[in-house]
């Protein structure tokens, strides 16, 4: 059942100090786990995790499973975002080629209405399965109030469970080219490395276009640092604590409001206490 553990070990920042830490593989555990004030996570890809790590239960989500039938395809929240792109495109399914470079859980992507390359969760999901006030909803994609890198479940404390999407019916072979054309278009222009991909998000340009213009790419506090390759990604170089990543958000907030009078909106979520 649960621990305490570091939450650098459920982040892709490899940056968390301690929490008690849950690990849920079967939706009855969900159930019996979640009463609303716990925090969920997916695959810790979009996130900064406090050093002093978090008082609030963590929930790490690995409910999996990919089921099809007709163009539906039900997935299981903790379900891979890359492997769920990868099963659609050899089933012929087109309308996730998208995803495959995202390295988080269909629940995050729900939650945030991930996106890429004109594409987003949005335009494919029919319905979210989640738990609510201790009972389970079914939320159909109208009622998901997604707009850009948002839904409902972003201000709301909800269990995603599973999602439902509607696909079309395509070439495989052109499936796979379309993935393949997608990630070798982020191989170009994102760092490797670890980060939570975007930090801010696009305002009436790019944050990196305004993060590039404000001269701070190569800045560093600690162990982190604003990408050379992409102004809109910070890395953990190795050691990084939360607070190097974090003053460098809002060096990078002031710099740019300075600059430009532009405020970016912050794409990664804190969690814990900072
Ligand atoms: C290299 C890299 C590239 C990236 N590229 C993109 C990109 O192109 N487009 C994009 O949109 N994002 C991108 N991201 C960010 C991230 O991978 C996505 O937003 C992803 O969908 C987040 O999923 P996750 O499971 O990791 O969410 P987490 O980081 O675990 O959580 C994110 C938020 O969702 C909530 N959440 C997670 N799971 C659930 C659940 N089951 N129920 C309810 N709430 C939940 C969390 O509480 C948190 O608020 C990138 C990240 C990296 C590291």
């Amino acid at each position: 059942m649960g621990g305490t553990k570091p939450l650098s070990r459920y982040t892709t920042y490899r940056i968390g100090g301690p929490a008690e830490v849950y690990e849920i593989r079967e939706a009855a555990q969900a159930e019996a786990l979640f009463t609303g004030g716990e925090i969920v996570l997916g695959g810790g890809s979009n996130v900064l995790a406090a050093d002093a790590g978090t008082d609030r239960r963590v929930l790490i989500n690995r409910l999996s499973g990919i089921v099809i039938n007709g163009n539906r395809v039900y997935a299981g929240s903790g379900t891979f975002l890359p492997k769920l792109a990868a099963v659609c495109a050899d089933a012929g399914f087109s309308g996730l080629e998208w995803a495959g470079g995202i390295p988080g859980t269909v629940g995050g992507a729900v939650c945030i209405n991930a996106g890429a390359f004109g594409g987003a969760i949005a335009d494919v999901l029919l319905y979210a399965d989640v738990l609510e006030d201790g009972k389970q909803r079914r939320y159909g994609a109208a009622d998901c109030r997604f707009s850009y890198r948002r839904s409902r479940f972003t201000d709301q404390n909800t269990y995603i469970t599973g999602a439902c999407f509607l696909l079309k019916h395509g070439d495989p072979d052109a499936i796979a080219a379309l993935g393949r054309a997608y990630q070798a278009r982020r191989r170009l222009t994102q760092p490797v490395g670890r980060s939570a991909g975007s930090v801010f998000k696009a305002a009436d340009r790019p944050a990196g276009w305004y993060i590039d213009r404000a001269g701070l790419k190569g800045l560093s506090v600690g162990g982190a640092v604003i990408s050379d390759k992409h102004a809109n990604f910070i890395l953990n170089t190795g050691g990084a604590a939360a607070g190097d990543v974090l003053a460098l958000m809002r060096r990078i907030e002031e710099t740019v409001f300075q600059k430009f009078h532009v405020m970016l909106e912050r794409e990664i979520r804190l969690i814990g206490e900072f």
